[in-house]
């Protein structure tokens, strides 16, 4: 049996057509089953169903062969996974915002500490040491636009696709630190024991991409 570890949402939505692509149809809905794991046309292909976060541990711990999890939740918790391929899906960006009347460039200008709100502490702390800025990181699970309007931080560090969630808090985007993508992830003893119907799924998987043609 081969797992493949799918959050809910965007990912699993946008995965839908790779695996098509790749000959399988997953059998049940997740938005209307309440099962966790899930049958596909292949008799030995299964899907689970996890936290986007929890993604990395079940293919690190082998509780799934596979895994799609967004470059944001592999950076910040994703080592001993081989990142086998960007699936550039559930796409967006890591940035930096503040208040509209929050003078970002002058306060990185005059070497002022800034209090950052953010769920992404390390790629956040990375970012800010490179640019010699001096932050205290407050850490937040979300609704991170609330930070600065409350006075709880200067900037915040997330993820950002239209940006209308920002504009309809009134914050601006100052600074993109990283582009995000989907990565198809691979436990390392999986590649070795089941060496052939994995490669065969991630060359059906990467075929697909390239097709989709989102480079
Ligand atoms: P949970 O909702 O369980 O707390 P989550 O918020 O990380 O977890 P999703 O919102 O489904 O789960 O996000 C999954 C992944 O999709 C993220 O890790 C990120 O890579 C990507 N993502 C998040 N927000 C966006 C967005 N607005 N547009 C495109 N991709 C996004
Ligand atoms: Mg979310």
């Amino acid at each position: 049996m081969i797992t493949l570890a799918l959050s809910k949402g965007r990912i699993f939505d946008d995965s839908l057509p790779l695996l098509r692509a790749a000959g399988i149809e997953v059998l049940e809905d997740p938005e209307k089953s309440r099962k966790l794991i899930l049958p596909t046309s292949r008799a030995d292909v299964q899907v689970v169903l996890v936290r986007a976060s929890d993604v990395p541990t079940y293919v690190q711990r082998g509780g799934a062969d596979l895994g799609v999890a967004g470059l944001d939740v592999l950076n910040e918790d994703g080592e001993g996974l081989y990142r086998m391929l960007d699936l550039k899906i559930a796409r967006c960006r890591l940035s930096v915002a503040v208040r509209e009347d929050f003078d970002y460039a002058g306060a990185v200008k005059q070497g002022s500490r800034l209090r950052v709100a953010t769920k992404y502490t390390q790629m956040a702390r990375q970012h800010f040491a490179t640019k010699g800025v001096h932050v205290d990181l407050i850490k937040l699970y979300g609704s991170m636009e609330l930070a600065p309007l409350t006075g709880l931080a200067d900037a915040i560090v997330d993820l950002v696709s239209t940006g209308s969630t920002l504009k309809a808090n009134r914050l601006v985007e100052v600074e993109k630190i990283m582009d995000i993508s989907s990565r198809l992830v691979v436990n390392p003893a999986s590649l070795k024991t089941k060496r052939e119907p994995i490669r065969a799924l991630i060359d059906a998987f990467e075929a697909a991409v390239i097709a989709g043609g989102r480079a």
